[in-house]
């Protein structure tokens, strides 16, 4: 079998981040023997429109289509002009082009780095393409307007099947985990009679697949302080847009940071994986950045591809990254300055690709 997986950098700290997680999936895929995977870098963010005129070329756009699996980059959108069309932000459009529907953001507290609390191991999955995020909630136009200048409007899009999808896809990550086998969706449908009403008869219609998963539900802000205060309860908790954007950053807060923070954006067809944190300008070129998350990022790309095309070199491969990354953060030697070490950027990297290509794992 051969894969073809892209690989845009992304800006700022992504090009110091994403070369390591390319490296560590090249190790671990040697060490397993496969399959065949081609790696295609392919132009976006900043550095893209400094060369070809857009952050997105539509030539990037239509080889995404081709790909298997995407690796995608923190992109700095935020300091890209805003009167240039030619400089949009890549990747909702990817994500909304791509149909890629769900975003799995999983947090794990590790012993040995610095965390809030202990045995900590949540997955928030939350619609992607829709919600409350105007830039990729319409078929056309956006759903923010300002009709004077003092008014301003965001437009709240819920859908039945979208709905119904994503919650597929958390119930089915319960069983996958097989820890407390429990989703808990979160809503506010005191306030959002309407979308949030829609969301939970949807999640509930889905809920009578999965009897042998446990469904309860909570208002966000009630499941925001206990998300703070009993995190260990929680297994797979199901949101919608905006509501999941903010609760994984607050999960990822409670084990280490954003620097520990992975996603992969997943769809019928394909996967992007995709760090949840920015491209941290702040720290750009010094080589400090933490490349964990998005290493992790592609180990669940990788874990992904495997169950989707029934390869188990591609899971072994996924399974071999997670031991190296764990062995490296237990034995503490190469970690970056965020999670309390000193060690550079590629250090890191190059200790978790070594510790793949020497692991054994069974
Ligand atoms: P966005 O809105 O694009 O997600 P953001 O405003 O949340 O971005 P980030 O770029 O994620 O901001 O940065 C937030 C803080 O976290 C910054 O101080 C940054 O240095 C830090 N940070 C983000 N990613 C990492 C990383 N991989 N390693 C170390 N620190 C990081």
């Amino acid at each position: 079998m051969k894969l073809d997986i892209a690989v845009m950098d992304g800006d700022d700290i992504g090009h110091e981040i994403v070369p390591e997680a390319v490296a560590v999936m090249e190790a671990a895929l040697e060490a397993e023997s496969g399959p065949d995977v081609t790696f295609h870098r392919l132009p976006a963010g900043w550095k893209s429109y400094l060369e070809h005129g857009h952050t997105l070329p539509p030539e990037t756009l239509k080889r995404l289509h081709e790909m298997h699996g995407i690796v995608l980059g923190p992109i700095g959108h935020a300091a890209y002009p805003k009167d240039r069309p030619e400089c949009i932000n890549p990747h909702p459009i990817i994500r909304k082009r791509l149909d890629l529907f769900a975003n799995l953001r999983p947090a794990r507290s590790h012993s040995s780095l610095p965390h809030l609390h202990d045995h900590v191991d949540v997955l928030v999955i939350r619609e992607n393409n829709e919600g409350f995020q105007p830039d990729r909630n319409m078929m056309a136009g956006c759903g923010e307007f300002q009709p004077g200048p003092d008014s301003a409007f965001s437009v709240r899009v819920i859908t039945r099947t979208q709905s119904e999808r994503v919650a597929h896809e958390a119930f089915q990550a319960a069983r996958r985990r097989g820890g407390k086998r429990r989703v808990t969706a979160i809503h506010k449908r005191t306030v959002f009679k309407l979308t949030d009403g829609l969301f939970m008869d949807s999640v509930h219609t889905v809920a009578k697949e999965y009897k042998d998963i446990v469904l309860d539900d909570h208002q966000v802000d009630t499941f925001a302080m206990l998300l703070v205060m009993r995190p260990q309860e929680f297994d797979v908790v199901l949101c919608t847009n905006l509501f999941g954007d903010i609760l994984s950053d607050q999960a990822a807060g409670l084990v280490g940071g954003l620097g520990v923070a992975p996603g992969l954006n997943v769809g019928d067809a394909q996967a992007m994986a995709q760090a949840t944190h920015g491209s941290a300008p702040d720290i750009a070129g010094k080589g400090v950045a933490n490349p964990y998350a998005m290493i992790v990022s592609a180990q669940m790309l990788l874990a992904w591809l495997g169950a989707k095309h029934h390869d188990d070199r591609l899971e072994r491969a996924a399974r071999r990254i997670d031991s190296a990354v764990e062995r490296t953060i237990s034995e503490g030697r190469y970690l970056t300055p965020d999670i309390g070490g000193t060690a550079s950027t590629h250090d890191m990297g190059s200790a978790i690709a070594r510790a793949c290509t020497h692991l054994l794992v069974t």
